[in-house]
């Protein structure tokens, strides 16, 4: 019988991940043990027996097999959290490809000295009285930086600095103005605590609406009788799912557990915070990119030692520290940013899933525009689902008009602006409205079409749009079938066909010889390299000081601007064709979420869509916002090419210093998943982009109905890649979010 030996970690924590020492597993411990499992170690020159958590087993010996020690017992011990960390990074190793190493990094905190860092609180000493004086005279004067500021010091004494220049928008020499009329004074702290401190932590409680109260009710009631489920709540903006959110997790809280709400870091607006430490108070706590290591690991040391009940913060959020979850809320819950883009390429929603298994809780996913697969397991009955319908803070949802650019062009019209959106942008100037104007553009917008017809070239294989490469002609990204670019249309032959390109730059110009003089402010990768430009940008357009904001995708999400009556979208195509099966249902969610916008105020919106493609399921329906309809036709589409939901997909990345070796390791793998597997492969082909940094990087798709299925091949492309030693190195992507 062959020896079998466990990798122990004696001291879990991050900094002695890399140096797990074997020993060997005893023949009266072998088939009980198992990864994450707590056993006592005979340790060091004296044999001082310790605690130890297996984080792997295998029969391969790594050292002297003369010198390496027993386990002496497995630890009687209940759950703890070291066990749960342990359990979910192995799983999180099995279902996305990634070393266990690299898998306990992703859910484990890394300790940090806190350097004492210094964090500055705005804090109000004035009364509220004279607040409120000081905000009725700068309401007067229309100085609304000011006033903005003024009324969040009338609810609260103590403001994050931060957040006054970030998210509140105001200027420090706004703030140092205020200093000068004694109203506030800006505190130094050194400690991270909690960021907010509030005069008044009550809130005014809201009473539930019936269907509030019936998703409330089916969700603690599972919990109650220990069967905790999933449950999809889907409802637009202002629906009131956040109240749901807060009642749920205070019945949560009560019951003596904590809670877990995952918010994309966009959408995670001061204002959404706000609701919560009303309701909570000092026992929740946020987890942002903006925390430095040090602080993230206060944070969940603060959780693990019980201080806080409730943690808000993205994906990361996740591996917070509690002892006994009870409910985990994701929020936006269709957002690709819950996709990690790193090794492991794990997905939060699935892993929401099995921390809440690991603990027993339930999962609360919510979204206007939920996602193919969460709609698809809800259909399946594998998720509860619920439809929250009605607006609760007014507002009308904006007339939508679809302009068929095609028409345009044939009627003589050749600008980027339709002439019904000139006619809009008009009027909204002479009224001194604000308008949105949004270049829908991701990823490789590199499709060709034809302006008269609306055809886009497609791959014959994957039904997505190819892609243009200079000199290459055009080619599928997923299995790299290519063909020379045409000249005529092979559907109208017409000469109006080419690649699409249209930057935010170029509209800003073109905005400008259409109107004179117009206050323009532009939004995208250039303008926003940092996150206060990004910040300046948004509170800018809120203070009104410019007519339009021209953006890419980063303008349409988590923020409000009560004053926009107009959006428009120039080119609903450039995401339906982004070459990747997900096009289709990103263009739903941005137009639906673009649209959305106009219209939040009391003034009522439109908006207009400009497209080539007016008839397009996608456009149709989200002109509509009818979730349900777009949903039947994409499942059809997906079910017919075999693309997640309705199966699953696996990426192989390959990365090469050199071409040849590149594509040679790409086929050899491909080859060896086709001989052993009975599954659909496409490529390999080069990826999109098919040198970064002079690494080469090569992917083939395998796609197959079941998940476990792609499990295996990951883990035979694995056990082949140590076999041939090769300096090439590998990655997985299991049900990617982007093409590679
Ligand atoms: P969502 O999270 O779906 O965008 P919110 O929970 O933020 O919706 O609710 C939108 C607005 O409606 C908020 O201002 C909220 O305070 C208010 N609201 C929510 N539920 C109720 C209710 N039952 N009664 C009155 N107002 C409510
Ligand atoms: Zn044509
Ligand atoms: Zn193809």
């Amino acid at each position: 019988m062959k020896e079998l030996y466990a990798d122990v970690i004696v001291d879990i924590s991050h900094e002695k991940l890399d140096k797990p020492f074997q020993y060997r597993v005893p023949e009266r411990l072998r088939g009980k043990l198992e990864t994450g499992m707590c056993v006592t170690v005979p340790f060091g020159n004296g044999n001082k027996p310790l605690q130890g958590y297996v984080i792997g087993l295998g029969e391969e010996c790594k050292f002297d097999p003369a010198r390496t020690k027993d386990i002496l017992e497995l630890t009687e011990k209940s759950v703890d959290v070291e066990n749960r960390m342990i359990a979910l990074a192995a799983w999180i190793r099995k279902n996305y490809g990634s070393t266990m190493i690299q898998a306990l990094k992703t859910v484990l905190p890394a300790k940090q000295t806190v350097k004492q860092l210094e964090h500055r609180t705005l804090e109000r000493i004035m009364n509220r009285e004279e607040i409120i004086s000081l905000l009725g005279e700068s309401r007067r004067k229309k100085q609304v930086a000011k006033e903005r500021l003024l009324q969040e010091l009338v609810a609260q004494e103590s403001i994050p600095y931060e957040w006054v220049t970030g998210k509140l928008g105001v200027s420090s020499q706004t703030v140092k103005s205020l200093e000068r009329a004694g109203a506030v004074r800006v505190v130094s702290h050194e400690s991270f605590r909690n960021p907010v401190k509030l005069t008044e932590k009550s809130e005014q409680r809201k009473e539930l609406s019936a269907a509030q109260r019936a998703v409330a009710d089916a969700v603690i009631a599972d919990l109650d009788a220990g069967q905790p489920g999933v449950y999809l709540l889907h409802g637009i903006t202002g629906s009131g799912k956040t109240e749901v959110y807060l009642e749920l997790i205070e019945n949560v809280v009560k019951r003596g557990r904590q809670a877990v709400v995952l918010i994309p870091e966009i959408a995670l607006t001061y204002q959404t915070l706000l609701r919560f430490y009303r309701r909570f108070g000092d026992r929740v706590s946020v987890m942002n990119s903006t925390l430095s290591p040090g602080e993230k690991y206060d944070q969940c040391k603060r959780a693990r030692q019980g201080e806080i009940d409730v943690i808000i913060g993205p994906r990361s959020a996740l591996f917070t520290p509690f002892p006994d979850i009870g409910i985990i809320v994701m929020d936006e819950e269709h957002e690709g940013s819950y996709k990690s883009e790193s090794s492991p390429k794990y997905h939060a929603r699935e892993t929401a899933l099995e921390v809440a298994r690991l603990h027993g809780a339930a999962v609360v996913l919510g979204s206007a525009t939920p996602s193919l697969e969460a709609y698809y397991r809800a259909r399946q009955g594998e998720y509860r689902l619920f439809t929250l319908k009605e607006r609760l803070t007014g507002g009308q949802l904006p007339a939508v008009h679809t302009v068929d650019l095609r028409k345009e062009l044939k009627e003589g019209n050749r600008s980027i602006f339709s002439r019904r959106l000139q006619e809009l942008l008009a009027d909204r100037l002479s009224k001194g409205e604000q308008s949105i104007l949004f270049l829908n553009r991701r990823g490789y917008a590199g499709f060709v079409s034809c302006r008269a017809c609306g055809h886009v070239m497609k791959c014959p294989h994957c039904d997505v749009s190819l892609s243009e490469h200079r000199g290459a002609g055009l080619k599928c990204h997923y299995c790299g079938y290519s063909e020379p670019k045409p000249t005529l249309c092979p559907e109208c032959g017409s000469k109006y066909i080419s690649g699409f390109r249209a930057g935010t730059q170029q509209i800003e110009e073109k905005l400008g010889e259409l109107f004179p003089g117009v206050r323009c402010l532009r939004m995208d990768g250039d303008t926003t390299k940092t996150k206060e430009s990004y910040q300046q940008i948004l509170s800018a357009f809120a203070n009104q000081e410019a007519d339009v904001l021209i953006g890419t995708q980063m303008i349409v999400k988590g923020h409000d601007f009560p004053k926009v009556t107009l959006v428009g979208v120039l080119a609903a195509d450039l995401s339906l064709s982004a070459g990747d099966y997900r096009a289709g249902e990103r263009t739903f969610q941005l137009l639906t979420q673009a649209v959305g916008r106009a219209g939040r105020g009391v003034l009522p919106g439109e908006a207009v869509i400009q497209t080539y493609q007016p008839d397009h399921y996608a456009v149709v329906h989200a002109a509509a916002q009818d979730y349900e309809s777009f949903y039947e036709e994409e499942i059809l589409y997906r079910e017919l090419m075999g693309y997640p939901p309705a199966a699953h997909m696996l990426a192989v990345q390959v990365f090469a210093r050199t071409e040849e070796g590149g594509k040679k390791m790409a086929e050899r793998l491909a080859e060896a998943v086709k001989s052993s597997f009975d599954c659909q492969l496409m490529g390999p082909a080069p990826a999109s982009i098919e040198k970064i940094n002079d690494i080469f990087r090569f992917v083939f798709y395998v796609k197959c109905s079941e998940y476990d299925k792609l499990i295996q091949i990951k883990d035979l492309a694995e056990g082949k890649i140590q076999e041939w030693q090769r300096p090439e190195t590998v990655q997985f992507d299991f049900d990617p979010m982007n093409v590679m």
